[in-house]
């Protein structure tokens, strides 16, 4: 049994992934503290609090008393400090760049209460590769958010062979609180589980597009009415980031020396070009910003 419980969660980066986790906690009785470098965006992500909550109000999705509850408990800001210092876990959704988590990681191990769990939510990078950076690896874990973290159930939580049991213990707990279906994995494995089902048709997918098969539109829609997905790869990347495929392809590359890892021509020109999807209102499809 865990000999403390977590009541206050700092989430690092308030983009993509990083907000919706931060109003998910929040929602689910935590106090939480978001924090991110980029002031814009950390203002956005406060706005996004402030339109999506009277939103589930007015459609009678949350109860008001609810919403200001959990509103007042998320609070945003800049200050890595500030944001860490009374933790007892660290939801870490910063980009997907082992140098930064790394470094991010060391600082908080200096910040945080000795008790503190410090999870990443990275896509593909295993915590390993990071825990060694802190004082405390036993306490260091991947809690891997599918987006958008607000409505998807799943997080997968990878037990290193540095996490202790208490660690994946009270990720598990979390995540049930969070109302999130969590997924143990026993071993640390590149991508994780979900991530490299989806690699694979996603890699294809760009191959067919690259081979001047068939469009992203008749791809995507293919997909769906055959397999019955959601959405298509290329609607999936738009989502995700294209800047994240980019990121993601470049690590493994130059992690492996396998030039199949490579990002695809198409996602190198649109990540050059900023057209990341629906983050910059430009990817494979076009958004209103
Ligand atoms: P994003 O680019 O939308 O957001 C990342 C944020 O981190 C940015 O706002 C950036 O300003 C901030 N940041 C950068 N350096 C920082 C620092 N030192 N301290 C605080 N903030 C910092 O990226 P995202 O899509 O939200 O992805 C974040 C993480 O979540 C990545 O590791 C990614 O692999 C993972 N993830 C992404 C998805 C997805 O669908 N996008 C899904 C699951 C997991």
């Amino acid at each position: 049994m865990p000999n403390f419980e977590v009541k206050t969660i700092c989430v690092i980066g308030a983009g993509n992934m990083g907000h919706q986790i931060s109003l998910s906690a929040a929602l689910a009785g935590y106090t939480v503290i978001c924090t991110d470098i980029n002031r814009e965006i950390l203002q956005k992500a406060e706005n996004f609090a402030d339109t999506y909550l009277p939103e589930r109000v007015a459609k009678g999705k949350l109860a008001e008393e609810d919403a200001k509850a959990a509103r007042a408990r998320l609070t945003f800001t800049a200050s890595l400090a500030e944001a860490a210092k009374d933790a007892d876990m660290v939801i870490e959704a910063a980009i997907e760049k082992l140098e930064l988590k790394r470094k991010i990681f060391a600082d908080l191990d200096k910040i945080c209460p000795p008790h503190a769990i410090l999870a990443t939510n990275s896509s593909y990078i295993i915590s390993s590769k990071i825990a060694d950076v802190t004082g405390r690896p036993e306490k260091v874990c991947n809690m891997h958010f599918f987006n958008p973290a607000l409505v998807m159930k799943l997080v997968e939580v990878v037990k290193g062979p540095h996490v202790a049991d208490e660690t994946v213990e009270v990720a598990v707990g979390v995540c049930k609180k969070m109302g999130k279906v969590p997924v143990v994995l026993q071993k640390e494995i590149y991508g994780f589980l979900v991530n490299r089902v989806v690699s694979a048709i996603k890699t294809e997918a760009l191959y067919i597009y690259d081979m001047g098969v068939a469009t992203p539109e008749d791809i995507d829609t293919a997909v769906v009415h055959a397999l019955g997905h959601p959405m298509g790869p290329f609607r999936l990347m738009d989502l995700t980031g294209i800047d994240l495929s980019y990121y993601v392809g470049m690590e493994r590359y130059q992690e492996t020396g396998d030039p199949k890892y490579k990002p695809s021509p198409v996602v190198v020109e649109k990540f050059v070009k900023k057209e990341w999807g629906r983050k910059t209102g430009q990817g494979f499809y076009e958004y209103c910003k």
